[in-house]
């Protein structure tokens, strides 16, 4: 099946990118969106959480808290793992579903983006790794804008990702967004071509 991984660090212009595949009639499906579906409210993903977390974790409908959750994980290494535990096999599963859902639907070619598509150690079952990469500086000014975010808070989740430079060496194709976003299009455009020839 040809998924291609769509990855790079914050800020560096991996949803920009994921909505020119969608435009061009490439499907994309979004890991943080799988994310949530898997703890959706009545999920046996949300029933795990609450049974390692506690009820402290669900808001007055019965969802999941996630500001509440990333309070209780923020400073605890331990319970991050216990979490990634639960969430990261769950993730896995489901995407691999709606991957067959969407080749069966006629789909030659699935885009699977994901911040985390090494550290969840999700490339080895992409037919290739495209990552999208800008220069810190650019990455900080661009979340900034975005969400309004502080810059040592930007800092510091840069630092909790793989670096760069390791996930240069690891990937299949580079799109450099150092640009702006005509020349961006252009390399998606490029790289649309190529994998549509690639794909089986
Ligand atoms: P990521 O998903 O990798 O965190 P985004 O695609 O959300 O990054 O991009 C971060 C921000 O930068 C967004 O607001 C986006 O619109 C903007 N952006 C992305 N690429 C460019 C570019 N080449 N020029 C200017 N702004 C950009």
């Amino acid at each position: 099946m040809s998924v291609f991984g769509l990855t790079g660090g914050i800020g560096a212009g991996k949803s920009t990118v994921a909505g020119m595949f969608q435009d061009s009639g490439i499907p994309v499906v979004l890991a943080d969106d799988v994310g949530r579906q898997v703890v959706s409210a009545g999920s046996q993903g949300l029933s795990a959480v609450v049974a390692l977390f506690g009820e402290d974790v669900l808001d007055s409908a019965g969802s999941l808290d996630r500001r509440k959750l990333g309070g209780i994980i923020f400073n605890d290494p331990a319970k991050r793992a216990q979490l990634e535990g639960i969430l990261h096999p769950l993730v896995r599963d489901r995407s691999r579903e709606l991957f067959v859902q969407l080749k069966d639907a006629g789909n030659s070619v699935i885009v699977y983006e994901s911040a985390l598509l090494f550290e969840t150690k999700r490339d080895a079952e992409m037919m290739g790794v495209i990552l999208v990469t800008a220069s810190e500086a650019d990455r900080i000014a661009r979340v900034q804008e975005r969400d309004g975010s502080y810059e040592s808070d930007v800092r510091r989740r840069i630092q909790a990702q793989i670096a760069e430079e390791e996930k240069r060496e690891r990937c299949d194709y580079i799109i450099e967004n150092d640009g702006d976003i005509l020349g961006l299009k252009s390399q998606v455009a490029d790289l649309i071509t190529h994998l549509i020839q690639r794909s089986d």
